[in-house]
């Protein structure tokens, strides 16, 4: 059967080119193109844009983003048996499809790329939550990418979005929020994918802020979030205290309640202590 693209069925792809799905590379498949035209829309207009997608497989969202008018994308692809498939894709697309054949871990894209920039991406489980922490922490702030548009784990998407008070609200919360504006756009059940994950999966867009939503020292911020959270349970001036012995002053001096936990801090809070951290 014909597809919009012109292109074969993506199971006619998979089969052509014996693209059995490896677990060890995190693969499940979106195999339908009326949703992966969905995601790509997700991101917003993508026709004055650059995109960097980041495992592509047998390219069911590259075409996608294609078919929704990406001026280019670029695509990061581990598995050296997904080339021949993109290789195809690329020729019904001139100019608008460069493939790279490497671990997205390992590599910088950004000299082959042109702002504005948009992330895109189904990304493989066990990879996802690095490459967020590394697009959310770049050197400066704003970062060379306008907006992240991303498919996890539902239970990571839910982290991300999290509110204060709540026992997904953590670090990830807190170092989406600070910069971006995060929201779950698209949530997917196990059948929409091939084969079917054991867990349901969502869609997160983030949209980069042009500047931090309050000040603070990005490495101090990081610090002392990761020491109240990795003991989320005690108060925070317990869990607190390796790094200052006058933490108590200075949770006070940032308007927290010394007794609170880490859970109970908005992102303003952490900010302030984050500030008072400095003084000397
Ligand atoms: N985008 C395709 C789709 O939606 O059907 C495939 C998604 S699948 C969940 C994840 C893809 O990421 C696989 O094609 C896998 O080979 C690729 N991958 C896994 N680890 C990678 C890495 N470190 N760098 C680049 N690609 C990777």
């Amino acid at each position: 059967m014909a597809t919009v693209d012109g292109l074969p069925p993506l199971r006619d792809v998979i089969a052509t080119h014996e693209l059995v799905a490896k677990k060890s590379l995190g693969q499940n498949f979106l195999l339908d193109l009326n949703l992966t035209s969905k995601i790509a829309r997700q991101a917003g207009d993508l026709t004055q844009c650059d995109v960097l997608e980041v495992g592509p497989g047998p390219g069911g969202l590259t075409r996608g983003l294609l078919a929704e008018g990406a001026r280019k994308v670029l695509a990061v692809e581990k598995d050296s048996r997904a080339m021949a498939p993109l290789a195809e894709i690329s020729a019904a697309y001139p100019g608008r499809l460069e493939v790279i054949n490497a671990d997205a871990l390992e590599i910088d894209p950004l000299e082959r790329l042109t702002a504005p920039v948009r992330i895109v991406a189904n990304l493989p489980y066990n990879v996802g939550t690095e490459l967020l922490v590394r697009w959310l922490t770049p050197p400066s702030w704003p970062p060379y990418w306008a907006s992240l548009t991303l498919m996890f784990q539902r239970e990571v998407a839910e982290r991300i979005v999290a509110e204060p008070g709540s026992k997904k609200y953590g670090r990830l919360a807190i170092l989406s929020q600070w910069r971006t504006t995060p929201r779950i756009v698209m949530e997917l059940p196990p059948e929409a994918f091939s084969p079917p994950p054991k867990i349901h999966s969502a869609v997160v867009h983030l949209d980069a802020l042009p500047a931090p939503r309050f000040e603070a020292d990005p490495k101090v911020l990081e610090r002392i979030v990761a020491a109240g959270f990795n003991q989320r349970r005690k108060m925070l001036r317990a869990s607190l205290k390796g790094l200052t012995p006058d933490i108590e002053d200075r949770l006070t001096a940032a308007g927290i309640k010394p007794t609170d936990r880490a859970e109970q801090v908005p992102i303003e809070g952490w900010c302030a202590l984050a500030r008072e951290m400095v003084k000397g």
